[in-house]
């Protein structure tokens, strides 16, 4: 099949290069020509495991290729994908302003054989927004057809999830677009039934209720991490206690400092935002966003209350950058958080990260209060302590000796659990983690979800 793909981010270059590796012919189109020039010279923009390979070999093989011409994409896909960013808008509404100006675009050559798939994730009725600019740019001959095909990749995963759904959502207004996508999702529905198909608005919901669900399972795991340290029991037990109940299961009860990325945040604020204009209340949803917020706060908080508010003159090292490990992606990261709120009060920060270290250059430019090393230990030459963000596999075993000999104290802020209290105070440290009062937790700590 011939496919167009509007968006070359995380989303619409792991769907293109995917579609391409089972022999669809793909057209990814996106209008950073920066982008496109660096794919074109088979540099991958992000960081994400297997793709550069996929790229690669499809992109030779004839199957992908990228353009910044819109006309060319509109022309060549039978299938036209829309997976343009969607971010928050001021009042935490989705910005549709990306997808309106695909649509728009896409309007003027569309024929009656084409179907335009929204896979950004977008607030209920963007199809019909859709509809309605392809039918305002077109020249009136037919209805465009529509449909919606919300997107359940995980950065980090992102290609196996998509070469391994659990699930294909299709939201359809008609039996030949509901045709049409089920023979392209086939090569990925073999194993069993994996595509459930509905009416477009369900579709356009499902993709947030996913996201707010996991959403609110991690933030009501920290509010009650943060319940643990004050009525002194161990939040680390109280998970592998609740998740062996079937019911709640072990997935995204971890305490850790918040969730972030570019889903999560943004898509809890857009659903709140589309109950109030509803009139709804939406109570759950802004206790998960107030509650993220301030865990993000945690460590910060934590940092100050051992070393005292002002922190100038201090310095600390961070592991860990990307909102979670496997990823380069930044956005909304806790360790953001933490950043800022160490440079306000004075401190400068020695970090270390396997892939986000060139995205954080981006986002803060040189800074005399902060260093990269490439080399996790590095970081901690003159720290007063270590604060652990991100919970990258190689944190996980580290060589606790080099790193009480090399900081200024030993001192370890402990973000994601992943190290045991009873271990590290035997080796001599300090060790502030999650939901868990002094004195309590052994065994039992680290893990961690893909986000
Ligand atoms: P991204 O920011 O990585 O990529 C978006 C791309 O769209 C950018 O390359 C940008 O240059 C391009 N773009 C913007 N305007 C354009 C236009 N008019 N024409 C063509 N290209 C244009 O975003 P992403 O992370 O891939 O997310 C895309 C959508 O998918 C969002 O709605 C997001 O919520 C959703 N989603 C993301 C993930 C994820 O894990 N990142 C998972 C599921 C769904």
């Amino acid at each position: 099949m011939r496919v167009s793909i509007f968006g070359t981010g995380y989303v619409g270059l792991v769907t293109g290069a995917c579609l391409a590796e089972v022999g669809n012919h793909v057209v990814c189109m996106d209008i950073d020509a920066d982008k496109v020039a660096r794919l074109e010279r088979g540099e991958i923009p992000i960081y994400e495991p297997g793709l550069e390979a996929l790229v690669e070999r499809n992109h030779a093989a004839g199957r992908l290729a990228f353009t910044t011409d819109a006309d060319h994409a509109t022309r060549h896909g039978e299938i036209v994908f829309i997976a343009v960013g969607t971010p928050s808008d001021e009042d935490g509404s989705a910005d549709l302003r990306a997808v309106l100006a695909v649509a728009r675009g896409i309007g003027r050559s569309l024929s009656d054989a084409q179907l335009v798939v929204t896979k950004s994730t977008v607030p209920v009725g963007t199809a019909n927004k859709v509809r309605e600019a392809l039918r305002e740019a077109g020249d009136g001959s037919f209805e465009p057809r529509v449909a919606s095909n919300p997107e359940f990749l995980k950065e980090g995963a992102a290609v196996k999830d998509f070469m391994n759904p659990d699930r294909i959502i299709i939201g359809v207004a008609d039996d030949a677009s509901e045709r049409q996508l089920r023979l392209l999702y086939a090569p990925f529905n073999r194993n069993h039934q994996k595509i459930v198909s509905m009416d477009i608005a369900s579709a356009e919901l499902t993709k947030y209720a996913a996201n707010a669900m996991l959403a609110t399972k991690i933030s009501f795991m920290n509010e009650l991490a943060n319940l643990a340290e004050d009525v002194g029991a161990d939040i680390e037990r109280v998970r592998i206690g609740i998740g062996s109940d079937p019911r709640i299961g072990y997935h995204f009860i971890y305490p850790g400092v918040g969730f972030g990325g570019s889903c999560f945040p943004k898509d809890i604020r857009a659903l709140a935002r589309t109950a109030h204009d509803h009139g709804r209340p939406a109570r759950i949803l802004d206790a998960v966003e107030a509650v993220n917020q301030a865990q993000k706060q945690r460590l910060f908080e934590k940092i100050t209350a051992r070393f005292g508010e002002d922190l100038s003159g201090r310095t600390f090292a961070i592991w860990g950058l990307a909102f979670k490990p496997e990823t380069d992606d930044i956005r909304e990261a806790p360790a953001r958080v933490l950043l800022e709120a160490l440079w306000d009060a004075g401190a400068r920060v020695r970090a270390h990260d396997p892939k986000a270290m060139d995205e954080i250059r981006r986002a803060y430019g040189d800074r005399d209060d902060l260093a990269l090393f490439d080399d996790p230990y590095d970081a901690l030459d003159g720290a007063d302590a270590l604060a652990v963000v991100t919970e990258w596999k190689a944190f996980w075993s580290p060589d606790f000796e080099r790193i009480r000999t090399t900081l200024v104290q030993p001192v370890i802020f402990d973000g994601r659990n992943i190290y045991d209290p009873v271990e590290l105070a035997a080796l001599g440290f300090e060790h502030e983690s999650i939901g868990r009062a002094a004195g309590t937790g052994a065994g039992d700590s680290a893990g961690h979800d893909d986000a």
